[in-house]
């Protein structure tokens, strides 16, 4: 029996001959292959029909399926919240007229600690009290997901029990872990998870046959979902594996958009904030250059009210009840005097002189001025100064004021405690990979309360009487201007601030209006 050259079967005739043992006459022969070709025609037509029926069977379902995942999108795409997402995503893949699977859980992707945890589980019953009525009809409203849902969901026990997952990503032999690392949807067989270790995740969850695929975006592996029919026990076909792979690409398109938007949310809101500490820095400019204009106006008639005063204070007699008012007037003139000066410094732009200097000869300058203060407030120095420091580039004067600075807080700090000790060290070190000295000046005046820490650094942030709160924003600004560091930490005594400077200044980096004296060839 055979058609285009198709051979279906053999048609074999027995029985008495007609011809009284002659063999078949030729025209019955020709009749018995007519017959042949006959049937073997019809069986083609059969099979024909039968792989017609099996196509459009086929072809149906995946037109079903692409017109379901077509409603599925506009769903997912409908939501730009992360959590609002993961809800839906799931609750669609659960519902019967959408994904159609039993549970649903999605075990989201920790990189940096190399983590799969579990997020989120849910079932045909926690699926329905979001979508109550299914999946809505395509082109509706955008589907509400309330917050109270969204938490009942979360709260299920089911849910709970997925959230108690996590395995590590790059050891773990579970399905999901292989999911996330190989990039590739997997089928699980029951047996094949019942020789997985018990605390592994799908044991624990007690899933039967199902199927893992990973969330991707931009060659990253974000999360992995799993389904199982753990009710009906229902097997996972190639079909329904490739509606699932479907799925995730169009939820790993929606979670990456939504991540797209929170970062874009998250500039907007960078720039928004700088435009405000920009405008903030604006005004503290003006207010800046307000005050040094004021201050400057003040200084000579204060300068003139002080000599007035002193000159007074000579004239009178000790006895006489008008002295002690003249040496009030000339002390706090020179107090406000020193606070001018302060203002005027940290308002001023000063021009840096830089030359190659020691840095022991300015320390010692330092100290030598503030000696006075020292002895009077009772206080031991330690200097240890290493003796292979090299010759240093900067402006010697300004980094002496510096040096006060501290010096006189640190002494400060530690007239109220009846004595102390003032450590100062140097030593070679590195700044961002350079060669740079580390200058450390700690006391043991009690430290800074962590609370002030973040403010002291700030203009006129001060917790003395007498204070203007300008010492430390001067001094870093010099630091700043030599390429150095300033940072300050609590010690079990008291204060260490200490000051990285580089050895050598990158010229190109200074601001050529700093300068008061360009650098010469030597230099
Ligand atoms: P001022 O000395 O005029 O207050 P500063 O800018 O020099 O201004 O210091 C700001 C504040 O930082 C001080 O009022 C003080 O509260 C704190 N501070 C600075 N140095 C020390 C220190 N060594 N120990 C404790 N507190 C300090």
């Amino acid at each position: 029996m055979k058609i285009h050259d198709r051979i279906f079967g053999t048609l074999s005739l027995l029985g008495g001959s007609p011809n009284d043992g002659e063999p078949f006459t030729p025209e019955q022969q020709e009749l018995y292959l007519s017959c042949g070709f006959q049937i073997a025609q019809t069986f083609e037509q059969l099979v024909t029909v039968a792989r017609l029926r099996q196509v459009s069977a086929s072809d149906f379902r995946r037109l079903q399926d692409l017109s379901l995942l077509y409603r599925i999108t506009q769903l997912l795409h409908s939501t730009m919240a992360a959590n609002e997402l993961f809800h839906l995503s799931l609750s669609l893949l659960v519902s019967p007229d959408g994904g159609g699977f039993h549970r649903a859980m999605l075990f989201m992707v920790n990189e940096r600690g190399g983590t799969i945890q579990g997020i989120l589980g849910v079932t045909r019953e926690t699926a329905g009290w979001l979508l109550p009525d299914g999946l809505p009809p395509v082109n509706s409203p955008n589907l509400p997901i309330p917050e109270d849902i969204q938490l009942a969901q979360r709260e299920a026990p089911f849910s709970r029990e997925v959230m108690q997952q996590r395995l590590m990503m790059a050891t773990s032999e579970s399905c999901l872990a292989k999911a996330a690392r190989t990039q590739k949807p997997l089928l699980i067989s029951e047996e094949f998870e019942h020789k997985q270790p018990p605390q592994s995740p799908c044991r624990q969850l007690h899933i039967g046959d199902h199927a893992c695929v990973p969330l991707l975006s931009r060659g990253r592996t974000l999360c992995v979902l799993a389904v199982d029919n753990a009710d009906s026990g229902e097997t996972i076909d190639a079909e329904r594996l490739r509606f699932l792979e479907m799925f995730a690409g169009q939820a790993g398109i929606a979670l990456d958009n939504v991540q797209l938007l929170q970062r874009v949310e998250a500039a907007h809101r960078n720039l928004r904030e700088t435009q405000e500490q920009l405008l903030q820095r604006e005004k503290l400019a003006t207010i800046g250059e307000m005050s040094a204009s004021i201050a400057h106006e003040l200084k000579n008639p204060l300068v003139s009210v002080g000599g007035f005063a002193r000159r007074l204070a000579n004239s009178l007699d000790r006895q006489h009840p008008g002295r002690p008012f003249a040496e009030i007037i000339q002390q706090e003139s020179e107090r406000l005097e020193k606070m001018l000066e302060d203002i005027l410094s940290f308002s001023k732009q000063r021009l840096l002189c830089i030359r190659e200097y020691r840095l022991q000869t300015v320390l010692e300058k330092a100290l030598q001025l503030e000696r006075g203060h020292l002895q009077q407030a009772d206080i031991q120095l330690q200097l240890d100064i290493a003796e292979d420091l090299p010759l240093l580039q900067g402006d010697a004067e300004q980094l002496e004021q510096v040096f006060i600075n501290l010096i006189i807080n640190a002494c400060q700090a530690m007239k109220n405690g009846g004595g102390g000790e003032l450590a100062i060290n140097c030593r070679r070190g590195l700044l961002r990979g350079e060669p740079a000295v580390q200058i450390d000046i700690s006391d043991t005046g009690g430290g800074i309360p962590a609370t002030m820490m973040r403010n002291i650094f700030n203009p006129f942030f001060t917790t003395k009487e007498a204070g203007t709160g300008l010492g430390l924003p001067i001094s870093h600004r010099i630091i700043e201007h030599h390429q150095g560091e300033v940072n300050v930490i609590n010690t079990a005594r008291g204060a260490c601030f200490s000051i990285t400077l580089p050895i050598y200044l990158n010229r190109r980096a200074i601001d050529p209006l700093q300068l008061r004296k360009p650098l010469d060839e030597k230099d």
